[in-house]
């Protein structure tokens, strides 16, 4: 891959490090779109999947699977409110594919309420529920009975949300939309909007989940309670990939006695539960979510800094805990800062939803030595972007 100068191929890494073929060490500040909060390689959930993988790496899939039963009865713990059944799979997409088919199950009814720039993954039932028209154009006509209204528009959500509606799906804070973090009555009012007509609440935490917000689940911010929860990315603890949908008995009652109407041959195998049982202990024991709050709050702290420095750049930096977005005053400025970023060795990348934005979403093991790193590094690219815009101009 070629990419602003920089060649490189991956052939290593640990913690907050990538290698590169040459040696060349890059700061990872994007951990694989969300994927890697417990760091690469994480010690600790490593040592686990290899002990599991002298075992019984994938199930047979007729006796019972333990870990699987455990790392449930763990996410049950864990997760908000009545949210105590699982749906293991691989990822982010199968695991919105699994919400939808859920919902529609346990209600009889067939809509899907979603949010404009959402993004659920590219699988059709995910694309369908997604909110950007160059992913989902090529593959249309996509599902039906899925409705898209702005993000943080009551009176559209209220107006769409109706006796027919199985469910609203959300994303608590939209990541590749931008890092748009809704206000504060908005979630408790989806959840309202939802009860009043017996529709299910969907939470997609993909990618805010485990931490990343500074609570182990974003909607804990907002102390509400959905009826199915979506995890992947950083649920395998970034070694194995592993992907749930977590919901409430009345969600799951209608597949008690017909379990196979959803499966996945190799969702759930013992490899992957391994680590995230693993994934799991490291981020209560070594107090992640706690961490992740702190570092947020420095790294949110240095980019306002940067931005009234390269106000002519930077027109908004937002975020909780470690994700954290950085709009540009164009999408150009956000392409060459990344760029400049690159070159010095900090891997970052534009929200997919909205490439007028560069998020940054570290490992959550970050240290604040990493973080003046980054800022430094981000300064100078920012002062190359601007001497560039003036020499152009
Ligand atoms: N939901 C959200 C909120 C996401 O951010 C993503 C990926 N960026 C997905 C779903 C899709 O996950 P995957 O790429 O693992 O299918």
């Amino acid at each position: 891959m070629k990419f602003a100068g920089v060649v490189g191929v991956e052939v290593f890494a640990e913690g907050v490090w990538v290698y590169d073929e040459k040696g060349n060490r890059y700061l990872d500040f994007l951990a694989g779109f969300g994927a890697l909060n417990f760091g690469h390689r994480h010690p600790r959930i490593v040592e686990a999947v290899k002990s599991q993988l002298d075992k019984i790496p994938l199930s047979s899939r007729v006796l019972f699977n333990a870990l699987q039963a455990e790392l449930a009865s763990e996410l049950a713990a864990i997760t908000p409110g009545k949210l105590q059944f699982c749906f293991f799979c691989h990822s982010g997409a199968e695991a919105v594919e699994a919400c939808i088919k859920f919902a529609r199950l346990a209600t009889g009814r067939r809509k899907i309420v979603a949010m404009k720039n959402a993004y659920h993954g590219k699988t059709l039932g995910a694309l369908s529920a997604s909110g950007r028209e160059i992913y989902r154009e090529p593959f249309e006509p996509l599902l039906s009975w899925f409705v898209h209204v702005p993000f943080d528009d009551k009176e559209a959500l209220a107006q769409a949300v109706d006796e027919d509606t199985a469910a609203v799906i959300v994303e608590p804070i939209q990541g590749e939309g931008g890092v748009i973090v809704p206000p504060e009555d908005f979630l408790p009012f989806v959840r309202k909007v939802c009860d009043d007509v017996g529709a299910l609440l969907i939470v997609d935490e993909v990618q805010t989940g485990l931490g990343r917000t500074g609570k182990n689940f974003a909607v804990e911010h907002w102390n509400v309670e959905p009826d199915l929860m979506a995890l992947a990315k950083s649920l395998g603890g970034g070694v194995v990939p592993l992907g749930a949908a977590v919901g409430t008995q009345r969600v799951f009652e209608p597949l008690f006695d017909r379990p196979l109407l959803h499966s996945s041959t190799l969702g759930g195998n013992p490899l992957a539960c391994a680590a995230g049982l693993a994934a799991l202990k490291v981020l209560r024991e070594e107090r992640l979510a706690e961490h992740a709050a702190e570092m947020g709050k420095l790294l949110i702290d240095g980019l306002n800094s940067l931005r009234e420095q390269f106000p002519d750049l930077i027109t908004d930096v937002r975020g909780k805990g470690l994700l954290i977005g950085i709009e540009f005053a164009n999408e150009d400025f956000a392409a060459l800062t990344a760029a400049g970023l690159l070159q010095r060795r900090v891997l970052t990348a534009y929200t997919l939803n909205n490439p007028r934005v560069i998020r940054l979403e570290p490992p959550l093991i970050v240290q604040p030595e990493h973080i003046d790193q980054a800022l430094k590094a981000f300064a100078e690219a920012l002062a190359q972007v601007r001497n560039l815009v003036a020499v152009l101009s």
